[in-house]
């Protein structure tokens, strides 16, 4: 883990914000190629069709397509809570569903984080439903500490720390997303953001 040592009022204000970096720019970006090239071997010839859910994923789905050197096709789900108790069963509403069919299609789908893994094996079984040709899961960032469903995890970036980060398409009350790093926030910004006004 390195310092933040930006103190300059050239920097972002977002980046002020940061502890310390925990996975660098360069470091995302190297093995976001490698995890796009090993794709694009293991789907030679398969068309796969690329789901993401709204809105932590944009920036790493962006960023593997981009490294996936074979022919593919891309869709999104977007999701919210109904309730606290739900939530914590993983229970979400679809509030967009896919545009395209995929019974018959060979399915990457690609996750941010997983954490207990309750969000994802819901999502999961409702894709099972649909009768995809295959499913497999790829995720950038894995917290092996919380996860209270096995699920088969076939393309993994990092292991993360049993710590709350942000950037990278990760918020903190929908802030920190465009951050090109992942990083811990300064204590003072969770006081802060928490405390009442
Ligand atoms: P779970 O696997 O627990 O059902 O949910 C995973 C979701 O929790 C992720 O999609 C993400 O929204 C959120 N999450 C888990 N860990 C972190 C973290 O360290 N930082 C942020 N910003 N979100 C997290």
């Amino acid at each position: 883990m390195r310092q933040n040592n930006l103190t300059s009022s050239k920097d972002s204000d977002l980046k002020l914000d940061i502890d310390s970096i925990v996975i660098s720019e360069a470091e995302i970006q190297e093995r976001i190629k490698e995890l796009g090239k090993r794709i694009s071997f293991d789907y030679q010839g398969k068309n796969p069709l690329f789901i993401g859910v709204l809105k932590g994923v944009l920036f790493f789905l962006a960023d593997l397509l981009r490294c996936v050197t074979i022919p593919l096709e891309v869709d999104f789900l977007a999701v919210s809570s109904y309730s606290a108790e739900a939530r914590n069963k993983g229970v979400v509403r679809l509030v967009k569903d896919l545009d395209i069919p995929i019974d018959g299609r060979h399915v990457v789908f690609v996750e941010d984080v997983v954490d207990t893994g309750l969000t994802l094996n819901y999502i999961l079984q409702n894709l099972k439903m649909r009768q995809p040709a295959s499913i497999k899961v790829c995720t950038l960032f894995d917290k092996r500490k919380h996860r209270l469903i096995t699920l088969p995890l076939e393309y993994v970036g990092f292991e993360l720390p049993d710590r709350f980060v942000v950037g990278y398409g990760l918020d903190f009350r929908e802030k920190y997303r465009n951050l090109p790093f992942i990083g811990l926030l300064k204590s003072s910004v969770l006081t802060r953001e928490t405390s009442p006004e």
